[in-house]
């Protein structure tokens, strides 16, 4: 439970793409409870080793919590080898769930038994149906459970899941990789000239499957994108505009393509006609 005598360490990256891991290791002392890590960085697409920093937490007593949003579905997850402790993520990126589909969590087996679900609710209760006042947290990971699940959205997502299962990870991972890089390429021979920064490591083993560019105009040339010419990037501020390769069905021509209209925005000044005003979700 949180409470007053813990406090939340954040660690920075010094140049927003890299994550900081002598930082983060140098900071891991007795005094950690827990470390918690996007396993994918979600602005720059850096891909921690979950491994290693693990092995780092547990040395000084540590728990580690992995959010897997950004990778679930992209890159090759091993909770078991690298002895993760907890893990969560949302299914509606490259599982394919779509917006508003249930998050999950992964409780490795000997902590189910030692951790509370915060929110209980009747269906994490030992007994579900004794509604008695005395709440008795169920046996194992059923205790995480708090109200009824969203059957229809969990029903949802098992067509994608599927899809995914056929092909198989270690083949969408070298496609990933290969898009990717391929992106990255025509950033440096295309977009580069016209102010556009690569804002991803490009280091294979270092990046998920998501490439962000900057653009001091990055905010009106992501509306651009969107509004004219066809491609859904997202942005985040001040000036990153992630482009997302889902293995599983963009194509080599999407981003040839997605770079050519990039240039064209910026060569043509298509991006003026927007304004400078944030929208809430792009
Ligand atoms: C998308 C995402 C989530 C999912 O959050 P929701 O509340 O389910 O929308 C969580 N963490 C990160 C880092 C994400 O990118």
């Amino acid at each position: 439970m949180l409470d007053k005598q813990h406090q939340l360490e954040m660690v920075p990256s010094a140049d927003g793409i890299y994550g900081p891991v002598d930082a983060l290791q140098e900071s891991l002392s007795e005094q950690t409870a827990l470390l918690t890590l996007s396993h994918t960085v979600f602005k720059s697409g850096y891909l921690y080793d979950m491994a290693s920093l693990t092995a780092a937490a547990h040395a000084v007593g540590s728990l580690v919590l992995w959010d897997l949003s950004h990778s679930v579905g992209a890159v090759p997850v091993d909770l078991h080898a690298a002895n993760a402790d907890l893990a969560i993520g949302c299914t509606y990126k490259y599982l394919n769930g779509g917006p508003g589909a249930p998050a999950f969590l992964y409780v490795r087996r000997d902590l189910q038994e030692k951790l509370l679900n915060p929110l209980s609710g009747w269906m994490g209760q030992h007994n579900l149906f004794d509604f008695a006042l005395e709440y008795q947290p169920a046996a194992g990971l059923r205790r995480f459970l708090t109200g009824t699940p969203p059957m229809m959205s969990l029903a949802l997502i098992e067509p994608g899941v599927e899809l995914l299962l056929e092909a198989g990870i270690d083949n969408l991972r070298a496609k990933s990789l290969q898009q990717s890089d391929y992106l990255i390429q025509l950033w440096q021979s295309e977009l580069a000239p016209h102010g556009f920064t690569l804002k991803t490591p490009a280091e294979d083993h270092l990046r998920g499957s998501h490439v962000s560019l900057g653009h001091p105009e990055g905010l009106r040339i992501d509306l651009a994108l969107i509004n004219d010419m066809q491609v859904l990037p997202d942005f985040r501020a001040p000036d990153n505009i992630r482009l997302g390769i889902t293995p599983l069905y963009t194509t080599y021509r999407d981003i040839y393509q997605t770079v050519i209209r990039l240039k064209a925005i910026v060569t043509e000044r298509l991006y003026e006609k927007y304004s400078t005003d944030a929208p809430i979700v792009t």
